[in-house]
C-alpha cells in the first residue's frame, strides 16, 4: 500500500461526487443564461460542488484544513435565500437528507486561508466560463504536506477518457505516477507526457481567456521558437491533464501584469498530475511553485508546464522576450 493511498481514494471519490451535481446543473444551463450573463448556474454548482468534496474529507479526515475557493458569508446573507434554496435542491438530489446548516457548514470547512504543515487545496469548479459554455471546466483538489503536493486530482467532466468515454478524472500521488480513469469506472490507465523531440512540432495551449494569459507573448515565443502550431485554447486545469497525457508539450500562462498572483488551487491538482506523468512545472523564471504562501502563489509568477524536453528552451525564450518584466 502506498503512503497516500487512502488519501488518494477519498479525493477520487469526493470529485466524482462533485461532478454529479456540476452535470446535473450545467444540462439544465439553456442557451439565454449565456445571453443575459446570468452567473447563477455556476454560482450554484461551484457552492454544491464545494459542499460534497469538504463533507467527503471531512468524514474521513476531518483535521485536516480545506483551502477553498468559496465560502458561505455570501450564501447566508438574506438575500441570498432564492441562490440557498437553489443549492440545497441540487445538493439533496445527491445527498437527499442534507440540510440547509449541513451544507453551509460543509462549505465553510473549505474556508481555510493561511498556510499550514498538512492542508488540502480545492477549486469546485475551476474555470467557469467554459462551464457557462458548455466547454471544459474542472474540479481540482490536491492535498499538500510539508509544502509538497503529495496527491494531485483532477476530474474534467467534458473531457473524453482514451476509450472514447465522456468524462475523466485525472489522478496522481507523489512518487506513484499518474493514471486517468474514467468517470464513473474504475479502470486505471497510466498516462505519460509527450516524447515528441522536434521543437518545431511543440503543440502549446493556453487559456481561453486573454485576461488570464498574454496570447500575444505566447505567439512571441511560438514565432521565436520556430512552432508551427496556433495554440489550443482550453478553459480550466484540462490543460495540465492535456500535457499530462501528451495531447500537448506545454501549456503557457503568461502574465498581464505585475500585480497578479496566481492561486493555488489553480494549479496544486494539475502540477502533481503532470510531474507524475513525466513534465515539469516552473513559473516563468524557471522557479518551482512555492505553495506555502497560504492562497496564492505569492512568489511566484505566471506558469510554464511541459513535457520535459523544451522547459528550458521556453524559459530562456521567456527571459530572451522580457516577457514578464514590468515597470
Ligand atoms: P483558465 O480557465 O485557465 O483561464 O483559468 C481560470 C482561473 O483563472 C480562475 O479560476 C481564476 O482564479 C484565474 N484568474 C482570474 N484572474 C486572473 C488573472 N488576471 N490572471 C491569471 N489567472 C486569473
Ligand atoms: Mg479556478
Amino acid at each position: 500500500m502506498s503512503q497516500y493511498q487512502k488519501e488518494r481514494e477519498v479525493a477520487i471519490k469526493a470529485i466524482a461526487d462533485a461532478a454529479v451535481i456540476c452535470k446535473n446543473v450545467q444540462r439544465e444551463i439553456s442557451p439565454d443564461v449565456l445571453e443575459k450573463k446570468d452567473k447563477s448556474p455556476v454560482t450554484v454548482a461551484d457552492f454544491g460542488s464545494q459542499a460534497l468534496v469538504c463533507k467527503a474529507l471531512g468524514e474521513v479526515f476531518p483535521a485536516i484544513p480545506v483551502i477553498g475557493e468559496e465560502d458561505s458569508k455570501e450564501l447566508r446573507q438574506p438575500e441570498s435565500a432564492s441562490l440557498l434554496e437553489r443549492l440545497i435542491d441540487v445538493v439533496q438530489k445527491v445527498v437527499p437528507e442534507a440540510t440547509s446548516e449541513e451544507v453551509l457548514g460543509w462549505i465553510d470547512r473549505g474556508g481555510q486561508d493561511t498556510y499550514c504543515d498538512r492542508f488540502w487545496t480545492l477549486d469546485p469548479i475551476d474555470g467557469t466560463k467554459g462551464f457557462l459554455r458548455k466547454d471544459q471546466y474542472a474540479i481540482s483538489l490536491a492535498l499538500i504536506v510539508n509544502g509538497e503536493i503529495v496527491v494531485g486530482a483532477l476530474c474534467c467532466p467534458n473531457m473524453k477518457a482514451q476509450d472514447g468515454t465522456d468524462g475523466v478524472i485525472f489522478v496522481a500521488e507523489k512518487g506513484e505516477g499518474a493514471v486517468e480513469i474514467p468517470l464513473g469506472r474504475t479502470t486505471e490507465t497510466k498516462i505519460s507526457v509527450s516524447a515528441e523531440t522536434v521543437q518545431a512540432n511543440i503543440r502549446t495551449c493556453e487559456s481561453v481567456e486573454k485576461a488570464h494569459s498574454s496570447h500575444s507573448d505566447s505567439a512571441r515565443i511560438g514565432a521565436l521558437l520556430g512552432i508551427t502550431a496556433q495554440p489550443v485554447r482550453i478553459d480550466s486545469q484540462a490543460k495540465y491533464a492535456t500535457v499530462a497525457r501528451g495531447d500537448a508539450e506545454a501549456y503557457l500562462r503568461l502574465p498581464r501584469d505585475g500585480k497578479y498572483r496566481e492561486k493555488i488551487w489553480d494549479h496544486a491538482g494539475g502540477v502533481l498530475v503532470v510531474q507524475e506523468a513525466g513534465g515539469k512545472v516552473t513559473d516563468i523564471k524557471g522557479r518551482p511553485l512555492d505553495f506555502t504562501h497560504g492562497q496564492t502563489l505569492a512568489k511566484n509568477i505566471g506558469v510554464i508546464v511541459t513535457s520535459g524536453t523544451f522547459h528550458d528552451a521556453i524559459i530562456n525564450a521567456i527571459d530572451e522576450l522580457k516577457i514578464g518584466q514590468f515597470e
